[in-house]
């Protein structure tokens, strides 16, 4: 008998991973990934020493199993987040930040070695390059025949048997038309999911020493007044390269990157002295300016909001549209845990 035409929508963690898990299963499947770059919310730039620098995700911990045992199966290793000496706290910008230290035993983050990119990387290596599409932004799907048209925003049109969508659900009723239209206890749930730091701002700053360790600070900063919100240690595991990463207040994004810049320099000048004036370079990213990954909600969606929802279960269009990604996941829905998570359930039903 013939293998059924699968088409993934999205080449993230989520449509990479169910790639991976099919093909284990002898089952080829083609992706179709709307930007140029593949990863998705996975992105890890190099800095000018060669610094990797996460654009997009790059903690898990203990907590996150599906993620845990995939890094094992695929021989990438991870290492602890740095979190040793004084970190801080402000709460008020009068009021000089409070000091504390993380204790040891607080359960551990991890990073990827060499980047989170490493994971797609290795990925699509398994998957190889002939099973994924670029460039192919899906903009609409048709019931036909006993088959789904796809149709890209370049022209192309694609008959599959089956379609699996990874897109965050927000995103993909947003930006696919359907024929017939889904169904509208789907639309309204899927308008209300939230996607995971969708609207979140990204910085990064690369710096040639790691002087705040040897002014024994960890890097690690929480601040409500500032336009720094949450910051880290971002060295290399080798502790040879060197840089801060965080997340920017994101009401910010009405400012210019320059602005942006400045307030960040300024911001660790006061926290830990004058040599954070001396930056290699500094790096940021928009993500709520993305919109392959982001489109703002018709009304206000909390954190984490139907993530995970029942209905994300149900088959689509007669039984051949399935709806994934880490938005979908009953475990650890919106992290890169989730993702595989959601890409097992896709999995385990072919
Ligand atoms: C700033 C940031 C920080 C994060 N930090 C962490 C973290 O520390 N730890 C953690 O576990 N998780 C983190 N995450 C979440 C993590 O990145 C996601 O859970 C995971 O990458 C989701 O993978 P996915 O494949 O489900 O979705 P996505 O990565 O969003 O993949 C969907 C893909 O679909 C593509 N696409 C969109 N529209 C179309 C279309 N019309 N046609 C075809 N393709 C399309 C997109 O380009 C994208 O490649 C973070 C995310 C961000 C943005």
């Amino acid at each position: 008998m013939p293998q059924p035409k699968i088409y993934i929508l999205g080449a993230g963690l989520t449509g990479l991973t169910i790639a991976y898990l099919l093909q284990k299963k002898g089952i080829q499947c083609q992706l179709l990934e709307a930007n140029s770059r593949i990863g998705g919310r996975i992105e890890t730039i190099s800095g000018e020493s060669g610094v990797t620098i996460e654009m997009g995700a790059t903690w898990f911990s203990q907590q996150h199993p599906s993620l845990l045992a995939l890094l094992d199966e695929l021989q990438l290793s991870y290492f602890k987040q740095h979190t040793s000496g004084i970190s801080l706290f402000e709460t008020m910008s009068f009021v000089p930040p409070q000091k504390f230290e993380i204790p040891d035993a607080e359960a551990a983050s991890y990073r990827i070695e060499g980047g989170t990119a490493k994971l797609i990387n290795t990925l699509i290596a398994k998957i190889g390059l002939d099973n994924l599409k670029n460039n192919s932004k899906v903009i609409a799907l048709k019931l036909l025949n006993n088959q789904i048209e796809i149709t890209t925003e370049k022209g192309e049109t694609y008959l599959a048997d089956k379609v699996i969508s990874t897109l965050p659900p927000h995103l993909l009723v947003k930006t696919i038309v359907f024929e017939p239209n889904l169904p509208d206890s789907l639309l309204q749930l899927a308008k209300k999911t939230h996607t995971w730091m969708g609207e979140s701002i990204k910085f990064a700053v690369e710096y040639p020493t790691a002087f705040w360790k040897e002014n024994n600070f960890s890097g690690t900063l929480f601040s409500q007044a500032s336009i720094i919100q949450e910051m880290y240690d971002h060295s290399s595991a080798d502790h040879t390269k060197f840089a801060l990463k965080g997340f920017l207040n994101g009401g910010t994004n009405t400012l210019s990157k320059e602005e942006r810049k400045e307030k960040v320099i300024q911001q660790l000048i006061a926290f830990f002295g004058v040599e954070a004036k001396n930056y290699t370079a500094y790096y940021e990213k928009v993500w709520r300016e993305e919109p392959l990954a982001f489109l703002p909600y018709e009304q206000l969606i909390m954190a984490h909001q139907n993530n995970g929802h029942a209905m994300y279960k149900n088959k689509f269009f007669e039984d051949k549209l399935y709806i994934s990604g880490s938005e979908t996941a009953t475990q650890n829905p919106g992290y890169m845990d989730g993702a595989i998570n959601a890409a097992q359930t896709i999995a385990s039903q072919f």
